[in-house]
């Protein structure tokens, strides 16, 4: 149940040092700039370490032995690379991405935002639980900051085009088209993630997108 998530009450009762330790002891004002949403094995977070080396990226995940591993993982990362002090920078929390966000980040607290290859929910009854909606969109453009940037894939592209049209139709975003070429993180969206690599494997095809944060129109 919910009574599992070790979520804070508001973004300051949070202890972040249990995550970044090493950093925050040297930089105590240093917050989290970049969530990867349903984080998975945690490809895109290792990818993330040494593309933001001055940036703390956290991954949220619901599934108790998926955490552990990236955990684990990242454990493994700063033991090999200690003298270098790299993988600092990375963590993963346990957590429902669908409900705390508000909870742990502060308004305009994030500069990037990942949603990679999201569970589709293929049923029509079961698309309420699709990581993009327009109230969970509500709750992604409060702690997006205003220039943030919002990134998705998917290699289903029903659930691509869901994306999109939520994305597009949503008054705090706009559509940003980036190729490869013109953003570090789209080489890391399309390759970085275990199920990026999978849809490799089968020469699948993917699609993505990117929406910025915007202002609120102002009415006259
Ligand atoms: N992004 C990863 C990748 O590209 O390899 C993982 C993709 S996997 C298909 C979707 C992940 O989202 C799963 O690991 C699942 O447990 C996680 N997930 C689903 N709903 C979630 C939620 N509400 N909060 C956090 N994680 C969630």
């Amino acid at each position: 149940s919910d009574s599992n998530f070790d979520y804070p009450v508001s973004p300051s009762c949070y202890d972040w040092s249990k995550h970044y330790n090493k950093t925050l002891s040297e930089q105590p004002e240093k917050r989290v700039t970049i969530a990867d949403v349903g984080c998975g094995y945690g490809g895109l977070l290792v990818g993330l370490a040494s593309t933001f080396p001055d940036r703390l990226a956290l991954g949220l995940e619901i599934r108790d032995k998926v955490v552990q591993y990236v955990e684990d993982r990242i454990e493994k990362l700063r033991k090999d690379n200690e003298e270098k002090n790299q993988y600092q920078n990375i963590s993963v929390l346990k957590t429902n991405a669908m409900k705390y966000l508000p909870n742990l980040f502060y308004k305009g607290q994030l500069e990037k935002i990942f949603f990679l290859f999201p569970d589709p929910h293929f049923k029509k009854a079961n698309h309420k639980r699709r990581i993009i909606s327009p109230a969970l969109l509500a709750e992604y453009a409060y702690v997006i900051k205003v220039g943030g940037l919002a990134y998705f894939i998917s290699d289903v592209e029903e659930l691509y085009l869901w994306m999109h049209e939520h994305f597009k139709g949503h008054p705090l975003f706009e559509e940003v088209k980036l190729e490869p070429t013109d953003d570090p993180c789209i080489p890391l969206i399309l390759n970085a993630t275990e199920e990026g690599r999978k849809v490799n494997r089968i020469d699948g095809k993917k699609w993505y997108g990117v929406f910025r944060r915007i202002e609120a129109p102002t009415s006259n």
